[in-house]
């Protein structure tokens, strides 16, 4: 398996860099500014069926997830929120937009290892373009990478395209990721080898029920356990 190997992407958001954090703070956040019209569960599952009812219509990410929230909040206080409260929200996303990049322990020294073994790396995220842009910027890992794709989902076309794009078999093409569902199983699928790397918290809508077994995936408890693979 090692030997076939050929290009190696990485999801960026919960395997690179702290993301999820940050929103789980934003949800609690909305709910402090609703508390007046009902507890912080009912305000964050009205928030997460409304973020799901978005998706279609625009995506993952924070600009998603702001209009996510403004509707909530309009919809949960039955009309009453004020402009005022709406501009919290606001800038709610806005301090979510310039948090520092907190790499997680391990990935440079990953990285650099996988540089020195020839490895061709790629990241392959999805969220808004400008924001993972922000971030790779900021996270200095830039030059490890050949290529950025930032992808609208991550499904089984999406990867098929970007493993065409790459021009490579789906069997040389590993997948690194803390998603089980966009990272793990869309790559298996596929024909491709995928390594799943959990994140302590995960989004609701990225959660699968079944532990998965397959012979092209391997899971570790950090990234570093990685290097004891490859
Ligand atoms: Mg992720």
């Amino acid at each position: 398996m090692k030997e076939q190997i050929k290009v190696i992407a990485f999801d960026a958001d919960d395997t690179l860099w702290i993301n999820e954090t940050y929103f789980r703070d934003a949800e609690v956040e909305l709910a402090t500014i609703l508390s007046s019209y009902g507890s912080e569960k009912e305000v964050i599952d009205f928030l997460f069926k409304t973020e799901i009812g978005n998706i279609p219509l625009f995506g993952y990410g924070i600009k998603g997830f702001t209009l996510s929230m403004i509707q909530s909040a309009i919809e949960f206080s039955n009309y009453k929120i004020s402009a005022k409260e709406i501009e919290a929200i606001i800038n709610i996303s806005k301090e979510m937009v310039v948090k520092p990049v907190v790499l997680l322990e391990g990935v440079e020294e990953v990285l650099k290892n996988f540089q020195s073994k020839g490895y061709k790396m790629v990241v392959a995220t999805k969220g808004d373009l400008l924001d993972q842009q922000r971030k790779l910027k900021k996270s200095n890992l830039e030059s490890y990478f050949h290529h950025i794709e930032v992808m609208s989902d991550k499904q089984e076309d999406d990867y098929s395209r970007l493993i065409q794009h790459l021009d490579i078999e789906a069997s040389e093409f590993l997948m690194i990721g803390n998603s089980i569902k966009s990272d793990v199983q869309p790559v298996l699928s596929l024909g491709g080898q995928a390594f799943y790397v959990p994140f302590h918290t995960t989004w609701q809508h990225e959660v699968v029920d079944s532990e998965i077994v397959h012979p092209n995936m391997k899971s570790f408890k950090n990234i570093s356990e990685i290097l004891s693979v490859l």
